[in-house]
């Protein structure tokens, strides 16, 4: 076992985080028991993080006490190993649909004092301006063409100076005639003229098609 990022492990090329809600499993994922710590096993094919890491992300961005914004929660696959890494922190989980919304209260939010699920669509930031505070990092998934746009009102309203976004960006959501990589380009070059510095870029195949993990700062 080997603790790649904080709070991230390896063993057997199964990335882990400890299990914040031991005994419970949020999307079917293997609970591991080593030296009396229950771990719960990141699938990359389920999860754009895990798949990063896999794909070898150098800067990742969060921290055991992070407070995050995280955009397109679904039903917390992704947000409950968030949760597990940032156990000192706050996850805020903002999703527009209301059945993924219903499971990620159940499954995750109920289990996880650090999770607050918030019901709302993320063009609208100052719809949930009582309920956020300045954050860290803002992770974003919500696979909308103006994905970007998204992120930067976020960021504004958010994002503390020097903070990081990290953002998954589905190409073929944006333009699905052209190169992948020429349509992250142009997101690039988007956020850059936004305000935003390029730290890393990432492709997520083979575990998602025409994905890449985009990896800021904010100024
Ligand atoms: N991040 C999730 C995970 O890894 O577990 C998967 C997210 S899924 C690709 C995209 C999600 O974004 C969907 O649940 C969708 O309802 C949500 N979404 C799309 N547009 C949104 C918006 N404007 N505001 C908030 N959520 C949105």
């Amino acid at each position: 076992m080997r603790e790649i990022f904080n709070n991230v492990f390896e063993e057997n090329e199964k990335i882990l985080t400890i299990n914040l809600a031991p005994g419970f499993s949020v999307y079917g994922e293997e609970l591991v028991k080593i030296e009396s710590k229950e771990y719960r096993v990141w699938d990359p094919y389920r999860s754009k993080i895990s798949a990063a890491i896999k794909n070898g992300l150098k800067n990742f961005p969060i921290r055991e006490d992070s407070k995050i914004l995280y955009l397109g929660a679904a039903n917390g696959t992704t947000v409950s190993h968030v949760s597990d890494v940032a156990k000192n922190g706050v996850v805020y989980a903002v999703e527009v649909a209301f059945r993924p919304m219903r499971d990620l209260i159940e499954k995750v939010a109920k289990k996880r004092t650090n999770v607050i699920p918030i019901l709302a669509d993320a063009r609208k930031p100052f719809s949930y301006c009582y309920l956020v505070e300045n954050v860290d990092l803002i992770y974003a998934d919500v696979a909308q063409p103006d994905q970007t746009d998204i992120v930067y009102n976020n960021a504004v309203a958010y994002l503390k100076s020097g903070g990081i976004v990290c953002v998954a960006i589905k190409a073929s959501s944006i333009d699905s005639t052209k190169d992948p990589h020429l349509v992250v380009d142009e997101e690039i070059k988007k956020m850059v003229k936004n305000g935003f510095e390029l730290i890393e870029r990432l492709d997520l195949e083979p575990f998602d098609k025409a994905h890449e993990m985009v990896v800021c700062r904010w100024k």
